[in-house]
Order: structure tokens, then sequence, then C-alpha cells
């Protein structure tokens, strides 16, 4: 499934997401990008695209087929 594509390369590891997602499903890679930085990563299993992520990330690191039941839920 395609629903989550990440542009890792633009993650500056601020956190913004990870603090925000209500479903524990972002976490930061061991690896680092090319600016130095642990980039996020998502759990599909966990995610149930809400769409935060990509409301808060400065850096447009997100890209998801939002569910709208989802973030109404929220
Ligand atoms: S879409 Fe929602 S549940 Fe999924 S990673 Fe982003 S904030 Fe978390
Ligand atoms: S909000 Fe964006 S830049 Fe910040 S940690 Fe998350 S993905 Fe990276």
């Amino acid at each position: 499934m395609e629903s989550i594509n990440l542009k890792s390369e633009r993650c500056k590891q601020c956190e913004l997401c990870f603090a925000h997602c209500p479903s524990d499903a972002i976490s930061f890679s061991n690896e680092l990008n090319k600016a130095g930085f642990n980039f996020a990563c998502v759990d599909e299993e966990k995610c149930i695209r809400c769409g935060i992520c990509y409301t808060m990330c400065p850096d447009g690191v997100y890209a998801i087929a939002i569910n709208p039941q989802a973030k109404g839920e929220q």
C-alpha cells in the first residue's frame, strides 16, 4: 500500500510529528540522512492516516493519503 510517502532527506528531526502522532506510529531511523539527522519513519500498522504529521511537519516530509474518518476522530 502506497498511502504513506516520506521525503526522508528533508527531515531535520525536530520531533514535532513524533510529539503529536496519536497512534505512536512515528520513530526515528538509526541511519542518518544526507543532512545528518535521524529521519522519521512511520509504522504502517499503527498509523491511522489522520494526517497530523503532514500538518505539523515544517519541512514537507510527509505525503499521506488521509483517511477522513480518522481525522474526524481527533
Ligand atoms: S498519519 Fe497520523 S497516525 Fe499516521 S503517522 Fe501521521 S500522525 Fe501518526
Ligand atoms: S516534523 Fe518533519 S522535520 Fe520534524 S521530525 Fe517530523 S518529519 Fe522530521
